[in-house]
């Protein structure tokens, strides 16, 4: 996909603020921050959203579920925190390249329908 913005962040090209990185997945923190910490987990291959993810993407999508405590932790939100994988138009989906919200700071966040 060579107009998709996370897949051109995904190979250098434009650049992001990384915080983890291995073969098949990228985090970076989000460029609009909607909370102290808020941080984007990607596949690196371009996935368009969860309504396109096959079987064969589980543990692919595993392990990036799995990543989001470690990285919250790591972001500076110990106690908890917030993911959100907005999917397709009524999802309010923006860029379609999947991608795990990871919210969170040092005090509850509020309550809210869309990250
Ligand atoms: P969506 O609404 O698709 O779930 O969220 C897309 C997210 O990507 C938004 O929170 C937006 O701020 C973030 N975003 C869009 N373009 C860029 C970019 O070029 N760099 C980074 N770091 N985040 C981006
Ligand atoms: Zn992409």
């Amino acid at each position: 996909m060579s107009d998709c913005i996370f897949c051109r962040i995904v190979r250098g090209e434009i650049p992001c603020s990384k915080v983890y990185e291995d073969e098949e997945i990228l985090a970076f923190k989000d460029i609009h921050p909607l909370a102290p910490v808020h941080l984007l987990i990607i596949p690196k291959r371009h996935i368009a959203s969860l309504a396109t993810a096959t079987p064969e993407d589980s543990p692919l999508l595993g392990r990036m579920l799995e990543l989001a405590p470690r990285l919250a932790v790591q972001a500076g939100s110990t106690d908890g925190f917030r993911s959100i994988v907005n999917t397709g138009n009524v999802g309010g989906q923006e860029v379609h390249h999947l991608h795990i919200h990871v919210l969170g700071g040092d005090k509850p966040l509020p309550v809210m329908l869309k990250y």
